[in-house]
């Protein structure tokens, strides 16, 4: 007999599961994220399982959508089902096992997991005829007028019999930037995006979402296909958008490997996936394979870490940036979200702020995805003490009054405001910058106040005795440090554009700066035209980039540059995008490169390094005398390659 404790416990779960269903399903505005969602979900689920007991209603025993009432609603022919989720490779390799027990020599279709709204759609003599959402899985929403604004979807076909496939609506990245840019309430994600899109009665509003469909299943069809990679090209010869990943494996090896490369790729993708899914390639044994009530049990996700958690936002402190930009960002009650504490997320500025309607004291969504800064997304929950972020009007370091240009806020003070000028050398001294090792932000600080250091070219006056000087300073410091500035002297004309910090160019800029107008002098005379024409530079930073050097201090500070003996070398000539995407980390001694120069070599051609080995490495660099790097690297199957490999990719 179970206890009435347990099934009381048990209540709850179920109460708050229909809780965040509603807010997500009817509402298409959650109050907690995927993350916290599955949490409760799949306590339910453990519970259900230990104690052998399962509550009629219980949320795991249907598929969840609810159809809302003012759609005209519609009853599948074929049902319509979730999917069941692994959460690591070992349950993984145990469901490749399980599969291989009904048909031994199946292999696998691997595709995206889409992160957005499952849409049916029908075709007659060739005609787009009828779109349906999932719904509950019996009975879904018709949204055809809606779903004709998709673009991607076709409304003619070659195929002449009757076709009924599913696929994903989803809002690309660049389209949900976009809607938000002018929106006047945000989207949180592209997932509410679409669903929010679809289910809206109103079709011109779908169309201005600008969605896709990306078509990854046939529901029916009276041709029949003997496996997925059949259907996939059937699709593809009736001109679906099918992606651009659909790869046949043959072992579960195979598949982690996949799923370990597009884990580590997939924040570059265009689109939000949130897991890989696996099918049995072979159609023939799904049947005896079987479903349960929610799900095909020949069908498997494995869901990627988590970006997206919701935490309490506690305060908003505002920092004075290299450009005078006053920047707010959120202080958050700290979370473990893929694989980090976070503390601290960004909220752009002011304007941002508004809309998307967040405040002290309430409960927001952030989003972390790899090497992204948090950010928050919009809010959660707003409570009885939540109350409005101000906007500031003194500066927080200095006290001037504050310039709003835009939605954009500055402090005018530019040679006098320390947390600008603080923030401004720390940016020069970085590793993409002058590269001046030994020299942190709480090294320029101290300089600062103990040395006045104001100006970049007051770095290169300092002298070994000074720095001795300084608290925590030996002798040997304060060799490297004179040295590391000595070298720095000499410096690519990309790198010396980045480090004199000119608001809004990064190192991607800064690079094509340097790559169309060869020399400064060539640049200082360019006119905002010129500038403005390079691509993937905009009219805002070309403003910039016009403005600082139309600009007496500007002029000046690289003046005195010259003075002090900096010098700016050509190009290396070094930057291909070959490795752009692909994460590196390296492990023992190189027979000819040293680590810092085989660092650079990967970098200039767009890839990254790291010092450990994750999920996220594509290839671990290994050399003589390789240590647990390379243990971790073999566990996670992880490729391994010598120098001779890199220098041979490279001549791909
Ligand atoms: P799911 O979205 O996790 O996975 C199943 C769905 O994946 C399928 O129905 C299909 O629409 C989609 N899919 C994408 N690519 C596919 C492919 N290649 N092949 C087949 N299907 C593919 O499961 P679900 O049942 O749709 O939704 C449950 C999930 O929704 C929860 O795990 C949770 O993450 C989220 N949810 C969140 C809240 C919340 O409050 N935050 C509430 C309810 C549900």
């Amino acid at each position: 007999m179970i206890d009435e404790k347990v099934k009381e416990e048990m209540r709850k779960l179920i109460e708050k599961i229909n809780l965040y269903n509603y807010h997500y399903y009817t509402l298409d505005n959650p109050i907690v994220s995927d993350k916290e969602y599955d949490e409760v979900y799949y306590k339910l689920v453990d519970m259900e399982k230990e104690y052998d007991f399962i509550f009629p209603n219980s949320p795991t025993q249907r598929v969840g959508d609810v159809v809302l009432k003012n759609f005209k609603k519609h009853k599948h022919e074929h049902k319509l089902y979730s999917l069941s989720k692994v959460r690591d490779f070992d349950d993984l390799e145990k469901w490749v096992a399980d599969m291989r027990a009904f048909d031994k020599h199946t292999d696998f279709a691997l595709e995206y997991k889409y992160d957005g709204l499952q849409l049916v759609l029908e075709y007659e003599n060739g005609d787009f005829v009828r779109a349906t959402t999932r719904g509950d899985g019996n009975i879904g929403e018709d949204v055809t007028l809606q779903v004709k604004t998709i673009p991607t979807v076709p409304l003619k076909i070659e195929y002449l019999g009757k076709l009924i496939v599913q696929g994903e609506g989803m809002m690309t990245k660049t389209a949900f930037k976009q809607y938000n840019q002018t929106a006047e309430i945000p989207l949180k994600n592209a997932r509410n995006g679409v669903a929010g899109a679809i289910r809206n009665l109103d079709p011109k509003e779908t169309a201005k979402r600008k969605l896709d469909f990306f078509c990854y299943s046939i529901i029916y069809c009276e041709k029949k296909f003997a496996t997925q990679l059949d259907m996939h090209n059937f699709l593809i010869e009736n001109k679906f958008n099918v992606g651009n990943f659909f790869f046949i494996c043959k072992s579960a090896a195979e598949i982690e490997k996949h799923i370990l490369e597009i884990g580590a790729k997939k924040s570059h993708l265009d689109i939000d996936i949130d897991g890989m899914v696996i099918k049995v390639n072979n159609v023939s044994p799904r049947e005896e394979i079987g479903w349960t009530n929610k799900f095909p049990k020949w069908a498997m996700a494995f869901k990627f870490e988590a970006e997206e958690i919701s935490t309490m936002l506690k305060d908003v402190v505002w920092q004075v940036g290299r450009s005078g930009k006053v920047s707010p960002t959120a202080i958050l009650e700290p979370v473990e979200l893929a694989g980090a504490t976070i503390s601290r997320a960004t909220l752009n500025n002011i304007e941002d702020i508004r809309k998307k309607d967040v405040y002290i004291n309430s409960r927001v969504f952030i989003r972390r995805s790899n090497e992204v800064i948090p950010e928050v997304l919009g809010l959660a929950e707003k409570y009885e003490n939540s109350h409005v972020i101000d906007e500031p009007k003194t500066c927080p370091c200095c006290g001037s009054a504050l310039v709003k240009k835009g939605p954009l806020i500055f402090c005018p003070n530019h040679d006098g405001c320390k947390e600008q000028i603080v923030s401004r050398l720390t940016h020069f001294v970085t590793r993409e910058a002058f590269n001046i090792e030994g020299v942190s932000e709480k090294t320029i600080i101290q300089l600062y106040n103990d040395l006045s250091l104001r100006h970049f070219s007051d770095l290169y006056k300092l002298t070994k005795e000074q720095l001795i000087n300084l608290e925590k300073f030996q002798e040997k410091k304060a060799e490297n440090v004179i040295k590391s500035l000595e070298k720095s002297k000499k410096i690519e004309f990309s790198r010396f554009l980045y480090g004199i910090g000119i608001s809004e160019v990064g190192i991607k800029t800064a690079g094509d700066l340097a790559k169309n107008f060869k020399t400064l002098e060539n640049l200082q005379k360019a006119t905002f035209e010129q500038i403005d024409e390079i691509e993937d530079i905009g009219e805002i930073i070309a403003h910039n980039i016009f403005d600082f050097f139309k600009d007496e201090d500007n002029l000046q500070e690289i003046q005195q540059l010259f003075e002090v003996g900096v010098e700016i070398l050509a190009e290396s000539g070094l930057t291909s995008e070959k490795f752009k995407g692909i994460n590196f980390v390296l492990t023992g001694t190189l027979p000819n490169y040293s680590r810092s120069d085989m660092t650079k070599l990967i970098e200039s051609n767009g890839g990254k390094t790291s010092s450990s080995v994750s999920k996220n490495t594509n290839y671990v660099l290994a050399g003589q005398d390789a240590g647990s790097k390379l243990d971790k690297a073999k566990a996670l199957g992880i490729k391994i390659i010598s120098e001779a490999d890199l220098l041979e990719m490279l001549k791909d």
